[in-house]
């Protein structure tokens, strides 16, 4: 007997393809997933999983699953409603402001959708584990999290309801969270693996999570939102946010004293660079920010200058990871009025820097390099300006936009430029949470120790939308079969006599252990069923056809194209080999 469960019949499968792209869809895995009816929009940034959808879904979350059972991680799932009051506790029901979706109860009692747990996992660590004894411990929960993103675009890429597979690693000393975080990278390199995901390990910055070793998993792809660099000479790769400049100090002693030139109307650096005929890259240029600390709000806000050579750009992203929890804004008209040092246009740090703002700078602007830089004076520019001789830096930091053929960090070879999806991220965290919450154990010695903590996500649904965008073709979707909401399509071409040998065909496959979709729908034209077939990408395509009535079918692969007539009997024992 065939098992029914493995032998889906379109004709019975609630489907419906669509032949042109939704009007708002940007992405191919936005476009296919949706033309092939895996998934529709319910509203901005919310999907629908249809059955095949689902079915995809769904083996991704079950190797998922099975990679982390097999590191020793327990599977658990926590409420997605939470209470307020432990997010105040870690000061994210503030920090992450718009990006939460915040609700009350009818009691008028504070509440809000997880955009992530590692509050709650704290919290139910320090109610289950008591003694060093009960540690390590590695938890993971996959769930539909919630983040009210400003831009949700890209179909299931960006969601603003989405499923996450979220673990957090629970030691009592720091080996054994560095002994965590290898495990979960480990079965991390293996999902992806299984997925049949092209991806790069990169180092990430950990941002707004605090915390030290951080590490992002990317899928190199078109439509992705990160930017990576990519040494083609080592096995330097990096999050261009995370991207750390070497540069060392220079001698500067042959420099002769600054001088000052008189450069009327050049407040920009393209003007300053004309009007002295020398390269942007020789000036320094220095921007001004105003950097609140958000617990003060209403504050007057310190200014900060950041300095960096005139031909690059200061990433102001970066500058607010680097700042946060503070918040950086670019200073306006106003704050110049009451402090006449500050020369809008021709600020230099020389006289300044420490006293009047914080100086933060580049790297390549590395004690002893000498700079063209603003005089403090209307219309007025200075050079020699030396690094460590007429000014110090209060703190190194990298914050300009990488640019293609900027030196790698490791070995200085021209660094490369991709796009890529963020698929997975991995946090050595440390106490940040623990001390929060007070979260210790008994140690060996009866005396109590503070946990460390580890947190690890991967994007379930995003996945599937990384998957769409590295495997598609023109025709339709491509899925690697481990994830493939079955393994072989068959098409029943239109005829009585072929859609009884589809049906049987299907049903031998089933037989065999295999997922089979049999399209027996009555009244759709061949035309459309080959189509449909190539649409929603199935890695074999069995059509019973022409040659029905001599028993041969013809076996198709759908990613090469590949095709060849074969008899039932040798096709049934080819696709179950
Ligand atoms: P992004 O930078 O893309 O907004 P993130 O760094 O904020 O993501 P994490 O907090 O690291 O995301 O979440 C863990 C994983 O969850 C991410 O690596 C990503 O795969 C997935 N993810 C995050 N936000 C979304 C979203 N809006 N829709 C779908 N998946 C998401
Ligand atoms: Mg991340």
């Amino acid at each position: 007997m065939a098992n029914a469960a493995q032998v889906q019949r379109m004709s019975r499968l609630m489907i419906k393809t669509l032949r042109e792209d939704p009007a708002d869809a940007e992405t191919a895995s936005h476009k296919l997933l949706v033309r092939a009816g895996y998934v529709r929009r319910s509203s901005a940034g919310i999907w629908t999983w249809l059955p095949l959808g689902k079915k995809v879904l769904e083996n991704v979350s079950r190797i998922v699953r099975e990679e982390m059972d097999a590191i020793g991680a327990q599977e658990v799932l926590l409420p997605a409603l939470l209470p307020k009051e432990p997010y105040e506790v870690s000061n994210r029901w503030e920090e992450y402001g718009d990006l939460l979706f915040r609700l009350k109860d009818r009691k008028g009692a504070d509440y809000l959708l997880g955009p992530t747990h590692e509050e709650i996992f704290a919290l139910t660590v320090k109610d289950q584990c008591t003694s060093y004894k009960d540690l390590p411990v590695m938890l993971y929960q996959i769930q539909t999290k919630y983040r009210d993103e400003a831009r949700p675009r890209s179909g299931v890429l960006r969601g603003r309801e989405f499923q996450m597979k979220d673990s957090y690693s629970f030691d009592v000393t720091d080996e054994g969270l560095a002994e965590s975080y290898a495990l979960h990278r480990a079965a991390y390199e293996k999902i992806f693996a299984r997925l049949g995901l092209d991806f790069r390990i990169v180092s990430a910055v950990s941002g707004a999570m605090g915390g030290s070793a951080s590490e992002e998993f990317l899928a190199p792809a078109a439509a992705g939102e990160d930017t990576f660099v990519d040494c083609p000479a080592c096995d330097y790769a990096a999050n261009t946010e995370a991207v750390t400049v070497k540069v060392e100090p220079v001698d500067g002693s042959g420099h002769g004293p600054v001088e000052e030139l008189d450069t009327p109307d050049t407040p920009t650096i393209e003007k300053l660079a004309e009007h002295l005929g020398v390269p942007a890259s020789a000036t320094l240029k220095n921007l001004l920010v105003k950097v609140t600390e958000t617990s003060a709000a209403g504050a007057a806000g310190e200014i900060v200058a950041v300095g960096v050579p005139g031909d690059r750009e200061v990433d102001l992203g970066k500058l607010g990871e680097h700042l946060a929890p503070a918040v950086v804004e670019l200073v306006t008209a106003e704050d110049f009025v009451e402090r006449p040092e500050l020369v809008r246009g021709y600020v230099g740090p020389q006289g300044l820097a420490g006293k009047s703002f914080r100086y933060l700078a580049d790297p390549r602007v590395a004690s002893g390099t000498a700079w063209i830089t603003g005089a403090n004076k209307e219309g007025k520019h200075a050079r020699n300006v030396v690094a460590g001789r007429d000014f110090e830096v209060d703190e190194y930091l990298d914050v300009v936009v990488v640019e293609p053929g900027d030196p790698c960090p490791k070995c200085g070879t021209g660094l490369r430029i991709d796009r890529a999806i963020e698929i997975g991220h991995i946090f050595q965290l440390g106490r940040k949470y623990a001390d929060a919450f007070e979260l210790d154990v008994l140690g060996q010695n009866g005396k109590p120790v503070r946990v460390t903590m580890g947190s690890y996500g991967i994007g379930v649904s995003r996945a599937v939308a990384a998957l769409a965008e590295q495997t598609h073709d023109e025709a339709g979707l491509c899925w690697p079969r481990e994830v493939a909401p079955a393994d072989v399509h068959v098409v029943a071409a239109g005829k009585a006599k072929q859609t009884e040998l589809a049906l049987s065909v299907g049903e031998q496959l089933g037989a065999a252990g295999l997922r089979v979709l049999v399209d027996d729908r009555p009244g759709v034209s061949p035309g459309v069923k080959f189509t449909d077939a190539e649409l929603l990408g199935v890695p074999t395509i069995v059509v019973a056809g022409r040659r029905a009535g001599e028993g041969v079918v013809e076996v198709k692969d759908r990613r090469t194209g590949e095709r060849e007539e074969l008899t039932v009997e040798e096709a049934v024992a080819r696709l179950s080999a």
